[in-house]
């Protein structure tokens, strides 16, 4: 504003004769030109000196592997409605608190309350041996005894009459529910070392058995959902699936449909050996306890934290992960990496910007796993905050360096983030892929809520580093997973993207693109809506 005010005082007092206001507006030119190239500069200065404070606090006085131990080795997952949530809640606002950070639970919804406990499954007969596996989330109790039973797989009937007169035969036996792999061996294994025609035979022949079982499932009349209840209703003395995740001894571990019986998960290994001596009639007996516990109905938070803005307190900009994790092993990186790079965010901003213009608020949300409901919940409770956002940055894929940031379909995305970037070291923008105005994303995580209300909310997509097949809600997701380099990078450029979002004089656009129209159904394209969330879950 000043610099205006004097270009166009200048020209105001310019009318005296051609040649004095010529001179004159030289002068000006050149105190304008001075002026702002001192202001650009002051400013350059002032980003640069706390980028460097930045990069510093993070590589000299990482808290990374102090919080992931704390986090995963020591609390563990984060099952929505598992005393471990809880503990976590507690734990991140103390960890705040202890940085001289603000922070809060708040309570947005209730949820099934289960503690897992421990599981043990052997194999007894024809030869005694442990097996790789566990009870799935939220699976029955064997009410503190170890049953013992015959396994049995799951018949290729006819039909669904067929099955029912099936059912009475599945009474007293544990049954194997999932389709036996043909290989241990993930593709990418396959293709470096088969020969292509057996790589092809392989392909193609499970292939045809996938098919089968999944015929064989549905001629039961029930789903791979509605199968273990009514398994257990015939008296099955539980029920047994290896949920194979495509990698070497991964599998991914979900929630249990059985209300009386337990629900376990096997490793392909040995899920492959039950099933091989089940087929060839060794009539082979295993034994299982599950030591689960129902809490009832338990409150589910989000951890919320703040630095309180100074000259805007009011408009927002929001780091965001989600806190809730599958229980099949630590939630690693599903998503201890995006809490853990948010809260060092935190506590370095705290450190080296602790009066930010705009107030920076940290959210880490509940049951994300379930339908992204505790920020659902916020963004319904807190209108106030939703509609005064400057920015959201959401992380939530794994450890890997930020490799792609979308303008989600804002059409102005790129004027302010391209700014923002423009700040950040070379070294870590420089692999970043920016898409502008990019598509606005309908799921997937926490920054769909906000921008279903409108809000700009972003997503800090990382490098795979094999997520999908190999950590995301599997049960190798653990701390060795964690490429803490890479999380640093990351802590740098969330740090420095908040600073810059807090600082800008201007307030984001929130302008929307039109979105083209669907080949498919002819119809406009639709932004993604707000969707309510599911405040009292598990039930049923
Ligand atoms: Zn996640």
């Amino acid at each position: 504003m000043p610099r205006q005010n004097h270009y166009f005082s200048c020209l105001l007092t310019n009318k005296n004769s051609f040649m004095k206001g010529f001179k004159r507006t030289i002068t000006c030119i050149l105190i304008i030109a001075v002026l702002s190239t001192c202001n650009c500069v002051f400013a350059r200065n002032k980003d640069s000196l706390l980028v460097n404070n930045i990069v510093k606090e993070a590589t000299e006085n990482s808290q990374l592997k102090n919080m992931a131990h704390e986090l995963l080795d020591l609390i563990g997952p984060r099952l929505t409605g598992s005393p471990e949530m809880q503990q976590a809640n507690e734990w991140a606002v103390a960890t705040y608190k202890n940085w001289g950070i603000t922070a809060r639970n708040e309570k947005w919804g209730e949820w099934r309350g289960w503690d897992r406990g421990v599981s043990h499954i052997d194999l007894i007969y024809p030869r005694v041996k442990s097996l790789e596996g566990m009870q799935l989330a939220f699976s029955p109790a064997t009410g503190g005894k170890t049953i013992t039973a015959e396994v049995i797989i799951l018949p290729d009937v006819t039909d669904s009459v067929a099955f029912q007169q099936w059912l009475p035969n599945a009474k007293g036996k544990f049954v194997l529910i999932s389709m036996n792999q043909p290989t241990g061996r993930p593709d990418y294994n396959w293709q470096e070392f088969a020969t292509k025609e057996s790589f092809e035979r392989m392909k193609k022949e499970r292939t045809v058995q996938i098919e089968a079982w999944r015929k064989r499932i549905s001629k039961t009349g029930y789903t791979t959902r509605t199968l273990p209840a009514a398994l257990e209703k015939a008296g099955a003395a539980g029920i047994v699936t290896s949920n194979w995740s495509q990698g070497f001894g991964v599998n991914k571990i979900f929630s249990a449909y059985t209300k009386k019986v337990p629900a376990v998960d096997i490793a392909l290994e040995d899920y492959g050996l039950l099933y091989r001596l089940t087929e060839s009639g060794r009539k082979p007996r295993i034994s299982v306890r599950t030591d689960s516990k129902e809490t009832g109905l338990v409150p589910t938070f989000n951890t919320i934290a703040e630095i309180r803005g100074t000259e805007k307190p009011d408009e927002y900009v929001i780091l965001s992960a989600h806190f809730d994790s599958w229980d099949g092993a630590s939630g690693a990186t599903d998503n201890g990496t995006g809490t853990f790079t948010m809260m060092e965010a935190m506590r370095i901003l705290k450190k080296v910007y602790p009066n930010p213009k705009r107030t920076i608020l940290v959210g880490h949300w509940g049951s994300e796993e379930q339908g992204l409901n505790g920020s659902r919940a916020f963004v319904e409770d807190h209108p106030e905050i939703v509609k005064n956002i400057q920015a959201v940055f959401n992380q939530d894929n794994g450890t890997g360096r930020v490799a792609n940031i979308s303008g989600q379909g804002f059409l102005n995305a790129y004027d302010f983030i391209s700014r923002w970037l423009y700040t950040v070291p070379d070294s870590i923008k420089t692999t970043i892929a920016t898409t502008f105005p990019g598509t606005p994303g309908g799921g997937g995580s926490d920054y769909a809520s906000f921008l279903a209300a409108g809000a700009p909310a972003f997503s800090l997509s990382s490098l795979s580093w094999s997520y999908g097949t190999y950590t995301w809600h599997t049960n190798r997701d653990t701390y060795d997973k964690i490429v803490f380099d890479d999380l640093r990078s990351n802590v740098i450029l969330t740090a420095v993207l908040a600073y810059m979002a807090s600082e800008d004089p201007a307030t984001t656009s929130r302008e929307k693109m039109v979105l083209p129209v669907n080949p498919r159904t002819g119809e406009p394209g639709k932004w993604p809506v707000q969707r309510k969330a599911t405040r009292k879950g598990g039930l049923d």
